[in-house]
Protein backbone atom coordinates (compact mmCIF):
# COMPACT_ATOMS: atom_id res chain seq x y z
CA UNK A 1 0.00 0.00 0.00
CA UNK A 2 1.29 3.03 -0.92
CA UNK A 3 1.52 5.99 1.88
CA UNK A 4 -0.02 9.64 1.76
CA UNK A 5 2.34 11.82 3.09
CA UNK A 6 2.69 13.31 6.23
CA UNK A 7 2.50 17.14 4.45
CA UNK A 8 -0.88 15.88 1.97
CA UNK A 9 -2.18 14.51 5.29
CA UNK A 10 -1.45 18.03 7.60
CA UNK A 11 -3.22 20.15 4.62
CA UNK A 12 -6.53 17.78 5.14
CA UNK A 13 -6.43 18.46 8.64
CA UNK A 14 -5.94 22.34 8.63
CA UNK A 15 -8.43 22.31 5.88
CA UNK A 16 -11.40 20.88 7.83
CA UNK A 17 -13.33 22.10 10.83
CA UNK A 18 -14.19 19.31 12.96
CA UNK A 19 -13.12 15.70 13.26
CA UNK A 20 -13.54 12.87 15.11
CA UNK A 21 -10.55 10.57 16.24
CA UNK A 22 -10.96 6.30 16.56
CA UNK A 23 -8.75 4.37 18.77
CA UNK A 24 -9.01 0.91 18.64
CA UNK A 25 -11.33 -1.00 20.76
CA UNK A 26 -9.80 -1.92 24.07
CA UNK A 27 -7.81 0.84 23.37
CA UNK A 28 -4.30 0.91 25.17
CA UNK A 29 -1.73 3.42 25.96
CA UNK A 30 -0.42 3.91 22.55
CA UNK A 31 -3.76 4.66 20.94
CA UNK A 32 -5.09 6.78 23.58
CA UNK A 33 -1.88 8.66 23.65
CA UNK A 34 -1.70 9.45 19.76
CA UNK A 35 -5.21 10.43 20.35
CA UNK A 36 -4.99 13.08 23.01
CA UNK A 37 -2.04 14.66 21.51
CA UNK A 38 -3.28 14.72 17.90
CA UNK A 39 -7.24 15.72 19.82
CA UNK A 40 -5.11 18.75 21.87
CA UNK A 41 -3.38 19.94 18.30
CA UNK A 42 -6.56 20.29 16.40
CA UNK A 43 -8.41 22.10 19.07
CA UNK A 44 -5.12 24.40 19.74
CA UNK A 45 -5.87 25.16 16.38
CA UNK A 46 -9.38 26.35 16.62
CA UNK A 47 -10.56 22.71 15.34
CA UNK A 48 -13.32 20.93 16.85
CA UNK A 49 -11.92 17.39 17.72
CA UNK A 50 -13.08 14.54 19.88
CA UNK A 51 -11.92 10.92 20.65
CA UNK A 52 -14.79 8.40 20.70
CA UNK A 53 -14.22 5.36 22.50
CA UNK A 54 -15.33 2.11 22.50
CA UNK A 55 -15.69 0.50 25.91
CA UNK A 56 -14.32 1.88 29.30
CA UNK A 57 -10.58 3.42 29.70
CA UNK A 58 -8.41 1.27 31.50
CA UNK A 59 -7.77 2.66 34.97
CA UNK A 60 -3.88 3.14 34.87
CA UNK A 61 -5.01 5.63 31.35
CA UNK A 62 -7.32 7.70 33.02
CA UNK A 63 -4.64 10.55 33.94
CA UNK A 64 -5.04 10.80 29.71
CA UNK A 65 -8.63 11.84 29.67
CA UNK A 66 -8.70 15.84 28.95
CA UNK A 67 -12.37 16.08 28.95
CA UNK A 68 -12.45 15.50 24.92
CA UNK A 69 -13.12 11.34 25.02
CA UNK A 70 -16.11 9.88 24.87
CA UNK A 71 -18.44 7.10 24.06
CA UNK A 72 -21.32 9.22 22.49
CA UNK A 73 -21.43 9.04 18.57
CA UNK A 74 -23.69 11.94 18.89
CA UNK A 75 -20.84 14.53 20.15
CA UNK A 76 -20.53 15.72 16.32
CA UNK A 77 -23.06 14.99 13.60
CA UNK A 78 -21.45 14.51 9.84
CA UNK A 79 -18.08 15.79 11.27
CA UNK A 80 -15.62 16.36 8.15
CA UNK A 81 -13.12 14.14 8.96
CA UNK A 82 -13.03 10.24 10.74
CA UNK A 83 -9.25 9.46 11.73
CA UNK A 84 -8.74 6.06 12.72
CA UNK A 85 -5.56 6.01 14.98
CA UNK A 86 -3.58 3.33 16.45
CA UNK A 87 -5.77 0.98 13.55
CA UNK A 88 -5.81 0.29 10.14
CA UNK A 89 -8.94 -2.68 10.25
CA UNK A 90 -12.42 -1.85 10.38
CA UNK A 91 -12.34 -4.76 12.97
CA UNK A 92 -10.79 -2.98 15.14
CA UNK A 93 -13.68 -0.11 15.10
CA UNK A 94 -16.49 -2.44 14.41
CA UNK A 95 -18.75 -0.68 16.88
CA UNK A 96 -18.44 2.60 15.46
CA UNK A 97 -17.81 1.60 11.98
CA UNK A 98 -21.39 3.16 11.04
CA UNK A 99 -20.37 6.71 12.69
CA UNK A 100 -16.92 6.38 11.09
CA UNK A 101 -18.36 5.97 7.94
CA UNK A 102 -20.31 8.94 8.43
CA UNK A 103 -17.40 11.36 7.91
CA UNK A 104 -16.96 12.96 4.21
CA UNK A 105 -13.00 12.64 4.24
CA UNK A 106 -11.20 9.78 6.20
CA UNK A 107 -7.54 9.18 7.85
CA UNK A 108 -5.38 6.62 9.05
CA UNK A 109 -2.38 6.51 11.53
CA UNK A 110 -1.22 3.17 12.24
CA UNK A 111 1.88 1.17 12.91
CA UNK A 112 0.13 -2.21 12.00
CA UNK A 113 1.07 -3.80 9.00
CA UNK A 114 -2.26 -3.76 6.70
CA UNK A 115 -1.82 -4.30 2.63
CA UNK A 116 -5.61 -2.80 1.97
CA UNK A 117 -6.53 1.13 3.30
CA UNK A 118 -9.06 1.85 5.61
CA UNK A 119 -9.27 5.56 4.72
CA UNK A 120 -8.88 7.86 1.50
CA UNK A 121 -5.25 9.15 3.16
CA UNK A 122 -3.13 6.29 4.83
CA UNK A 123 0.15 6.93 6.79
CA UNK A 124 0.96 3.26 7.82
CA UNK A 125 4.19 2.50 8.87
CA UNK A 126 4.95 -0.62 10.66
CA UNK A 127 8.77 -0.09 11.06
CA UNK A 128 7.47 2.74 13.84
CA UNK A 129 7.52 1.20 17.22
CA UNK A 130 4.27 2.89 18.52
CA UNK A 131 1.64 5.28 16.51
CA UNK A 132 2.71 7.99 18.85
CA UNK A 133 6.36 8.08 17.27
CA UNK A 134 4.16 8.66 13.99
CA UNK A 135 1.75 10.96 15.72
CA UNK A 136 4.76 13.09 16.98
CA UNK A 137 6.09 13.53 13.26
CA UNK A 138 2.51 14.30 12.28
CA UNK A 139 2.46 17.09 14.84
CA UNK A 140 5.95 18.60 14.03
CA UNK A 141 4.69 18.85 10.68
CA UNK A 142 1.51 20.38 11.57
CA UNK A 143 3.71 22.75 13.56
CA UNK A 144 5.46 23.48 9.73
CA UNK A 145 2.43 24.69 8.31
CA UNK A 146 0.71 26.29 11.36
CA UNK A 147 1.84 28.42 14.26
CA UNK A 148 0.83 24.64 16.90
CA UNK A 149 3.05 24.17 20.11
CA UNK A 150 3.42 21.44 21.98
CA UNK A 151 1.76 21.23 25.44
CA UNK A 152 3.02 19.10 28.22
CA UNK A 153 0.19 17.40 28.14
CA UNK A 154 0.74 16.38 24.10
CA UNK A 155 3.86 15.51 25.43
CA UNK A 156 3.26 12.85 28.17
CA UNK A 157 0.06 11.58 26.37
CA UNK A 158 2.84 10.70 23.53
CA UNK A 159 5.68 9.53 25.68
CA UNK A 160 2.83 7.43 27.40
CA UNK A 161 2.51 5.52 23.75
CA UNK A 162 6.26 5.14 23.35
CA UNK A 163 6.95 4.19 26.59
CA UNK A 164 3.82 1.37 26.74
CA UNK A 165 3.88 -0.15 23.14
CA UNK A 166 7.78 -0.69 23.85
CA UNK A 167 7.03 -2.25 26.93
CA UNK A 168 9.35 0.31 28.93
CA UNK A 169 11.87 -0.09 26.18
CA UNK A 170 12.38 -3.62 26.49
CA UNK A 171 10.93 -4.59 23.26
CA UNK A 172 12.37 -5.39 20.09
CA UNK A 173 10.54 -2.82 18.06
CA UNK A 174 12.10 -0.13 20.05
CA UNK A 175 14.77 2.27 18.41
CA UNK A 176 16.56 5.09 17.81
CA UNK A 177 13.79 7.39 16.91
CA UNK A 178 11.71 5.67 20.05
CA UNK A 179 14.85 7.14 22.43
CA UNK A 180 15.11 10.22 19.87
CA UNK A 181 11.98 10.98 20.10
CA UNK A 182 11.23 10.70 23.74
CA UNK A 183 14.07 12.51 24.36
CA UNK A 184 12.67 15.55 21.85
CA UNK A 185 9.15 14.86 23.93
CA UNK A 186 11.13 15.53 27.49
CA UNK A 187 12.75 18.66 26.27
CA UNK A 188 9.02 19.97 25.43
CA UNK A 189 7.56 19.15 28.59
CA UNK A 190 6.62 15.52 28.69
CA UNK A 191 7.37 14.41 32.96
CA UNK A 192 8.96 10.70 32.57
CA UNK A 193 8.26 9.99 36.06
CA UNK A 194 4.83 11.79 36.80
CA UNK A 195 4.14 8.85 33.27
CA UNK A 196 5.64 5.88 34.96
CA UNK A 197 3.63 6.93 37.91
CA UNK A 198 0.06 6.73 36.48
CA UNK A 199 0.72 4.04 34.09
CA UNK A 200 2.71 1.31 36.98
CA UNK A 201 3.08 2.45 40.31
CA UNK A 202 -1.10 2.63 40.82
CA UNK A 203 -2.31 -0.88 40.47
CA UNK A 204 -5.16 -2.07 42.47
CA UNK A 205 -4.57 -5.10 44.72
CA UNK A 206 -6.93 -7.12 43.29
CA UNK A 207 -4.81 -6.67 40.07
CA UNK A 208 -2.23 -9.09 41.88
CA UNK A 209 -4.82 -11.54 42.94
CA UNK A 210 -6.37 -11.84 39.27
CA UNK A 211 -2.80 -11.95 38.10
CA UNK A 212 -2.58 -15.12 41.13
CA UNK A 213 -5.59 -16.50 39.33
CA UNK A 214 -4.33 -16.73 35.73
CA UNK A 215 -1.30 -18.02 36.75
CA UNK A 216 -3.19 -21.14 38.51
CA UNK A 217 -3.95 -21.54 34.63
CA UNK A 218 -0.84 -21.93 33.14
CA UNK A 219 -0.06 -24.88 30.85
CA UNK A 220 2.98 -25.52 29.35
CA UNK A 221 3.19 -26.98 25.53
CA UNK A 222 6.68 -28.55 23.77
CA UNK A 223 8.34 -28.46 27.12
CA UNK A 224 7.97 -24.90 28.08
CA UNK A 225 8.76 -23.10 24.38
CA UNK A 226 5.05 -22.13 24.79
CA UNK A 227 2.93 -21.22 28.04
CA UNK A 228 -0.64 -20.94 27.66
CA UNK A 229 -3.20 -19.27 30.49
CA UNK A 230 -6.53 -18.06 30.76
CA UNK A 231 -8.69 -14.78 32.52
CA UNK A 232 -12.43 -15.94 32.70
CA UNK A 233 -15.38 -13.48 34.13
CA UNK A 234 -15.26 -15.41 37.15
CA UNK A 235 -11.86 -14.32 38.10
CA UNK A 236 -12.84 -10.69 37.42
CA UNK A 237 -16.18 -11.06 39.66
CA UNK A 238 -14.09 -12.52 42.43
CA UNK A 239 -11.10 -10.05 42.47
CA UNK A 240 -13.14 -6.49 41.38
CA UNK A 241 -11.13 -5.79 38.86
CA UNK A 242 -11.48 -5.25 34.60
CA UNK A 243 -9.94 -7.69 31.85
CA UNK A 244 -7.18 -4.66 30.77
CA UNK A 245 -6.05 -5.46 34.41
CA UNK A 246 -5.01 -9.20 32.94
CA UNK A 247 -2.83 -7.64 30.26
CA UNK A 248 0.56 -8.11 31.99
CA UNK A 249 0.33 -11.68 32.42
CA UNK A 250 1.46 -12.56 28.83
CA UNK A 251 4.63 -10.66 28.92
CA UNK A 252 5.51 -11.82 32.32
CA UNK A 253 5.56 -15.25 31.20
CA UNK A 254 7.16 -14.84 27.92
CA UNK A 255 9.99 -13.81 30.30
CA UNK A 256 10.52 -17.37 31.54
CA UNK A 257 13.80 -18.81 30.44
CA UNK A 258 13.29 -21.22 27.27
CA UNK A 259 9.98 -19.72 26.82
CA UNK A 260 9.21 -18.83 22.46
CA UNK A 261 5.75 -18.05 22.76
CA UNK A 262 3.04 -16.99 25.78
CA UNK A 263 -0.42 -16.84 25.13
CA UNK A 264 -2.76 -15.52 27.01
CA UNK A 265 -7.07 -16.08 26.63
CA UNK A 266 -9.51 -13.28 27.72
CA UNK A 267 -12.65 -14.04 27.78
CA UNK A 268 -15.16 -10.98 27.22
CA UNK A 269 -18.35 -12.42 26.85
CA UNK A 270 -19.59 -16.05 26.52
CA UNK A 271 -18.57 -16.47 22.85
CA UNK A 272 -16.36 -13.92 22.86
CA UNK A 273 -12.32 -14.76 23.39
CA UNK A 274 -9.65 -12.63 22.66
CA UNK A 275 -6.14 -13.97 21.75
CA UNK A 276 -2.54 -12.13 23.17
CA UNK A 277 0.41 -13.49 21.77
CA UNK A 278 3.67 -12.43 22.50
CA UNK A 279 6.91 -14.20 21.32
CA UNK A 280 10.80 -13.92 22.02
CA UNK A 281 13.14 -14.57 19.62
CA UNK A 282 12.27 -15.71 16.46
CA UNK A 283 8.08 -16.59 16.36
CA UNK A 284 6.66 -14.28 13.73
CA UNK A 285 3.04 -13.96 14.92
CA UNK A 286 1.56 -12.13 12.30
CA UNK A 287 0.79 -14.66 9.90
CA UNK A 288 -0.88 -16.56 12.83
CA UNK A 289 -2.73 -13.74 13.87
CA UNK A 290 -3.99 -13.07 10.59
CA UNK A 291 -4.85 -16.40 9.42
CA UNK A 292 -7.56 -15.97 12.57
CA UNK A 293 -9.06 -13.03 11.74
CA UNK A 294 -6.73 -10.71 13.70
CA UNK A 295 -3.27 -9.01 13.30
CA UNK A 296 -0.66 -7.48 14.73
CA UNK A 297 3.31 -7.19 14.93
CA UNK A 298 5.72 -10.10 15.02
CA UNK A 299 6.59 -10.32 18.56
CA UNK A 300 2.61 -8.85 19.85
CA UNK A 301 -0.17 -9.95 17.97
CA UNK A 302 -3.85 -11.03 18.97
CA UNK A 303 -7.25 -12.23 17.43
CA UNK A 304 -10.83 -13.00 18.70
CA UNK A 305 -11.96 -16.42 18.99
CA UNK A 306 -15.92 -16.29 18.90
CA UNK A 307 -16.40 -19.72 21.42
CA UNK A 308 -17.00 -20.64 24.83
CA UNK A 309 -13.79 -20.25 26.84
CA UNK A 310 -13.16 -23.76 26.90
CA UNK A 311 -13.44 -24.52 23.25
CA UNK A 312 -11.15 -21.90 22.11
CA UNK A 313 -8.01 -23.10 25.08
CA UNK A 314 -8.95 -26.66 23.10
CA UNK A 315 -8.48 -24.92 19.98
CA UNK A 316 -5.25 -22.72 20.91
CA UNK A 317 -3.51 -26.10 22.22
CA UNK A 318 -4.38 -27.98 18.81
CA UNK A 319 -2.97 -25.26 16.95
CA UNK A 320 -0.15 -23.42 18.63
CA UNK A 321 2.27 -26.24 18.22
CA UNK A 322 2.77 -25.29 14.52
CA UNK A 323 3.96 -22.20 15.40
CA UNK A 324 7.79 -23.12 17.09
P1 LIG B 1 -2.58 -7.26 22.75
O1 LIG B 1 -2.14 -8.68 22.98
O2 LIG B 1 -1.78 -6.31 23.56
O3 LIG B 1 -4.06 -7.08 22.84
O4 LIG B 1 -2.22 -6.96 21.25
C1 LIG B 1 -0.94 -7.12 20.75
C2 LIG B 1 -0.89 -6.56 19.37
O5 LIG B 1 -1.73 -7.29 18.49
C3 LIG B 1 -1.35 -5.12 19.31
O6 LIG B 1 -0.48 -4.41 18.46
C4 LIG B 1 -2.71 -5.21 18.72
O7 LIG B 1 -2.98 -4.10 17.94
C5 LIG B 1 -2.70 -6.46 17.91
N1 LIG B 1 -4.01 -7.10 18.02
C6 LIG B 1 -4.54 -7.64 19.13
N2 LIG B 1 -5.77 -8.14 18.89
C7 LIG B 1 -6.02 -7.89 17.60
C8 LIG B 1 -7.16 -8.15 16.74
O8 LIG B 1 -8.19 -8.74 17.12
N3 LIG B 1 -7.04 -7.72 15.45
C9 LIG B 1 -5.91 -7.10 14.99
N4 LIG B 1 -5.86 -6.72 13.72
N5 LIG B 1 -4.86 -6.84 15.76
C10 LIG B 1 -4.88 -7.23 17.04
MN1 LIG C 1 0.33 0.85 19.04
Amino acid sequence: MVNNSLKEITQELLKAKTMLLYPHVNPDGDALGSCIALERALRQLGKEAYVLVEGKLPNNLQFLDDGYITEDQNILENPDISIAVDCSQDSRIKGRLDKFKEAKNSICIDHHENDIPLCQYNYIDSSEAACSQIMYKLLLEMQNQSDLEFDKEMCNALYTGILTDTGCFKNSNSSFDSFNISAELVKLGANTYEVAQEVYEKEPIGKIELEAKILETLKSVKDGKILIAYASQKMLEETNTEMDMADSVVTTLRSIEGTEVSVLLKEYGPEEIKVSMRSKSYVDLVPFAKAHGGGGHTRASGYTIEKSLKDAILEIEREIVELV
